[in-house]
């Protein structure tokens, strides 16, 4: 091809491309997440009708992000706003009102909360500071469970669906896609196909999952040797103990049934003085347990010292997507924990 020949057919490339480009990126309604896990369950329902901003960083303490000027101006253009709630991105109220957008203040129909109708533990019996400052409507920290990240997910395609009422067929294929995939991810493609995910679902919710599958029985074989995916992958978990930092970890815990025996923080966001120190040494040495659970966003230095002790071994974990590398979705996410953990385990052992 001639260079002159080569030029105007470049042209005509780009007259033709760039009006629908134009019209792509036009067409893509602006959202924004608190945190970087929300944002990333909230792609996986727009898919490409969305351009989504996630104001936290993934290895940013979710409970403290400062809201600065660039932050407000990041949310000046959303039509919807998605958090936690439970008062756990609360900050991102002073980014909302900073902006001056109207549409995602607190209240307005564009934010979402996406918490909502999804089971809290640790919740407190009454409004009191007994469990510090940071989680005072129970535990916030639901992302981390995949079945609760379903109902997440369940709650974002009500919002969108509402908000873009003629993309409701799309929001609602690209739900079950990845309700389709937490299921297969979690218990493995044979189990699903015999139980069914709703059967899953309930008894992992309520805890009886590895009771039920030990005790039913299929073709002559135990249906716990049908389990596949995370939970066959967590097997070893089965059983051990575990501290956490932060009170992060209790929904995933429960679902490996991982014994949680302790917090390293006194109370949420409050470290601990030396005599509780002393006496979470003590109960991690009598409890022989495994594992002491650490966000990354924390430093490492109070768990190493008090694993020194002891025989438990620390885990630095994500607790965001993309919170280290190789955690570019929702599914990596949680096979890099498990992976994380798995390994520690069999290092101590
Ligand atoms: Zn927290």
């Amino acid at each position: 091809m001639s260079t002159r020949t080569c030029f105007w057919f470049v042209v005509l490339a780009l007259m033709l491309a760039s009006p629908t480009v134009a019209q792509d990126s036009s067409e893509k309604k602006k959202v924004v997440a608190t945190l970087p896990t929300i944002s990333a369950l909230v792609m996986e329902v727009g898919g490409d009708k969305l351009e989504i901003t996630s104001l936290a960083r993934p290895d940013e303490d979710p409970h403290f992000v400062s809201p600065t000027p660039y932050l407000m101006n990041r949310v000046r253009q959303a039509e919807l706003l998605f958090e936690i709630g439970m008062l756990q991105d609360r900050w991102v109220d002073r980014v909302a009102d900073g902006s001056g957008n109207s549409r995602i203040t607190r209240g307005a129909p564009g934010r979402v909360t996406t918490s909502i109708g999804v089971p809290k533990e640790e919740v407190p019996d009454s409004p009191t500071r007994a469990q510090g400052d940071l989680h005072p409507e129970g535990n916030p920290h639901l992302w981390l469970d995949p079945l609760r990240a379903k109902m997440m997910a369940a709650n974002i395609t009500r919002a969108l669906t509402r908000a873009y009422p003629s993309d409701s067929d799309y929001f609602g294929e690209r739900l079950d896609e990845f309700e389709d995939r937490i299921d297969r991810e979690l218990f493995g493609e044979e189990l699903l196909r015999l139980v069914g995910s709703r059967k899953l679902g309930r008894l992992a919710m309520d805890g009886e999952l590895f009771d039920w599958l030990e005790q039913q029985e299929v073709g002559g074989e135990k249906l716990i040797t049908k389990l596949g995916g995370w939970l066959q992958m967590a097997a070893p978990l089965r059983g051990q103990k575990a501290v956490e930092y932060h009170k992060v970890w209790v929904y995933l815990c429960q679902l490996l049934d991982l014994e949680l025996v302790g917090t390293i923080e006194e109370k949420p966001g409050i470290p601990p003085g030396p005599r509780y120190q002393r006496e979470i040494t003590e109960r991690i040495r009598n409890e022989g347990v495994s594992l002491i659970l650490v966000d990354n966003f924390y430093d490492p230095g109070l768990p190493n010292a008090i694993a020194r002790g002891t025989s438990a071994r620390v885990v630095v974990l994500p607790s965001q997507v993309g919170g280290e590398p190789g955690t570019d979705d929702y599914f990596q996410l949680i096979d890099t924990i498990l992976e994380h953990m798995v390994a520690a385990l069999s290092e101590g052992s």
